[in-house]
């Protein structure tokens, strides 16, 4: 079985539901279906950090539902980082967000925004905790390796701004019993 995820265009891009309509294993099923925009920054990309980084998540117990490489579009950027354009270190982090490539996903799973913060850990790196991927794998908040949305809201607009419809996949793993209490 299989759902069709619904798209609600907004300005010629697709927005996506962060909460999907999604299949219910069972009574006590948990919102399972939450989603998230995780980037690779070209810092990370650079690194030869995305695999370790998809790795994480899929040993968490997330499910990858898009993925690709781009160099993103300065479009894109000035969209995403809308709301941090009056900052003084605006200029400096479109720059270094279009110095390569990146690479964008999606995730879901239950939690999976919060969930993914935390991975991500504290924007300024030297605050970031051992164990997340800034806290491991970065010095400096101008250079701290990876993306993810703050909110299921922003992860919502942000989904629909990196990815088209047809590029997230819908499809079901047979460990959920594994994961959750279905
Ligand atoms: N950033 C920076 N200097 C700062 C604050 C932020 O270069 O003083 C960059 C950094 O790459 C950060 C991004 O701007 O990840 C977006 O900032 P935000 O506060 O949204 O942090 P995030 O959500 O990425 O943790
Ligand atoms: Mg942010």
């Amino acid at each position: 079985m299989s759902f069709i995820l619904r798209g609600l265009l907004s300005g010629g891009r697709a927005v996506y539901r962060a909460r999907a309509p999604c299949l219910h294993y069972g009574s006590v099923a948990p919102d399972i279906c939450e989603r998230t925009l995780v980037a690779v920054k070209p810092d990370g990309v650079q690194r030869r950090l995305v695999g370790e980084i998809i790795k994480r998540f899929e040993k968490r117990g997330f499910k990858l539902v898009g993925m690709k490489l781009l160099q993103a579009p300065e479009g894109i950027l000035s969209e995403h980082y809308h709301d941090l354009q009056k900052k003084p270190f605006y200029p400096a982090l479109i720059h270094y967000m279009a110095s390569g490539p990146v690479v964008a996903m999606v995730w879901e799973g239950h939690n999976v925004v919060k969930s993914s913060r935390l991975m991500v850990g504290e924007t300024d790196s030297s605050q970031a905790k051992p164990g997340t991927v800034r806290g491991d794998f970065s010095v400096h908040i101008s250079r701290n390796v990876i993306h993810a949305s703050d909110s299921v809201e922003v992860a919502e607009k942000e989904i629909g701004l990196w990815f088209h419809r047809a590029e997230l996949v819908s499809w079901e793993t047979n460990d959920h019993i594994d994961l959750y209490q279905v």
